[in-house]
């Protein structure tokens, strides 16, 4: 007699997940495949890390009062109106259980960062992709496919991969047009990066709209991508959500305590940010020297376009060889272009002279 053996079944749209694969990292080498802080994280953290580790037997103070007060009086916001997550992500995710149901729709560019597309479909919400304009969010495009069941636009500013921004008119221009009940989330998961004077992180607009949400996150600019940890400042009515749907201790001691401490130190930030304008720019002008297509980054990688999506594996094959990696772009329907981080300058050093070799073979 043969038995079947049939398991509990997850919701249909759960199988259409294609799960998120994060950068790989070679055994010995560079890994340039995840706009990690080449610089580490600050030594403060770490002593303060140290520290907190002496009481791993308590649980963390579930509303992060410290660290969301830390945050306010760093960039000058009511901490009654932030939220701390487990990465940014993890307030994606919490946008999704709070605002999404199946029938609903989100919009997001054709480019823009995956992981909003996830947090649709596990709510069985639509997932509506707006085109770029030469790999830039286009906000007419965005407005265009607003219906009735539109729920959330996210844009990631600057987007992830390909690294460019839209300056804050585009942004109040994208909000204008958008309905009061549909939330618009502005990603500054990069913006530490941007140093032009016609960008915002969309705080004024957090602050003032009934429906803005601007994320941010310690992973990049403050080095801090292991202990996950990100925040949210908008309305109080959609923090309030958010708080309803979190896990009570979703953000760890260790994560608030580094979080504090990575706020104080100024000088490592300003030093990432010195690091990376030096770099992005040696790096962009040498691929670009090279004769690889760059599209202008704003943020702490850059996107390359290749001829096709041969030439783009045959490439990453070569960097892999040389225990370079970077990241392929299947997944974001770029398979013509490879996404490469800012690494030390020894990294970025070696993958110039790997791409040279590249092209001399
Ligand atoms: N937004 C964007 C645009 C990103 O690129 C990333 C990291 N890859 C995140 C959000 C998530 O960051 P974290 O969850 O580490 O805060």
């Amino acid at each position: 007699m043969t038995e079947t053996l049939t398991g509990p079944s997850p919701l249909p749209n759960i199988l259409e997940i294609i799960p998120y694969k994060g950068g790989e990292k070679p055994v010995e080498g560079h890994k340039l495949s995840s706009n990690e802080n080449p610089l580490g994280a600050s030594p403060k953290v770490q002593a303060a890390l140290r520290q907190s580790a002496e009481h791993l037997e308590l649980y963390p103070d579930g509303g992060a009062s410290k660290l969301r007060a830390a945050i306010g009086a760093a960039y000058g916001l009511d901490p009654d109106r932030i939220v701390c997550g487990a990465g940014s992500d993890e307030i994606f995710q919490l946008l999704g259980r709070a605002y999404l149901a199946p029938g609903d729709a989100i919009i997001q560019s054709a480019h823009g960062f995956l992981v909003y597309s996830l947090v649709a479909q596990q709510s069985g919400a639509e997932v509506i992709l707006a085109p770029e304009a030469d790999y830039r969010t286009d906000v007419d495009a965005m407005l265009e496919r607003v219906t009735e069941k539109t729920r959330i636009v996210f844009l990631a500013n600057p987007n992830n991969p390909t690294g460019t921004y839209i300056p804050h008119d585009a942004v109040k221009r994208l909000h204008a047009g958008l309905r009061d009940d549909v939330l618009l989330v502005l990603d500054g998961a990069y913006a530490e990066y941007v140093r032009t004077n016609d960008y915002s992180s969309g705080l004024e607009l957090a602050a003032e709209a009934p429906n803005v949400l601007m994320t941010r996150t310690f992973s990049k600019i403050h080095g801090l991508a292991a202990l996950r940890l990100g925040w949210a400042f908008g309305p109080a009515s959609v923090i309030d959500a958010i708080n309803r749907v979190r896990g009570p201790f979703n953000v760890s001691s260790l994560a608030q305590a580094a979080g504090i401490s990575a706020l104080e130190d100024k000088a490592f930030v300003e030093q990432s940010l010195v690091h990376n304008e030096a770099e992005l720019a040696r790096v962009s002008v040498g691929l670009a020297d090279l004769g690889f297509r760059v599209i202008p980054s704003v943020g702490n990688f850059v996107l390359v376009k290749f001829a096709d999506a041969d030439e783009a594996t045959h490439v990453d094959t070569h960097l892999r060889a040389r225990n370079i990696y970077v990241r392929a772009m299947a997944a974001y329907r770029l398979p013509d272009c490879l996404r490469i981080s800012i690494g030390t300058v020894q990294a970025n050093t070696d993958l110039l002279a790997a791409l040279a070799a590249f092209k001399r073979d």
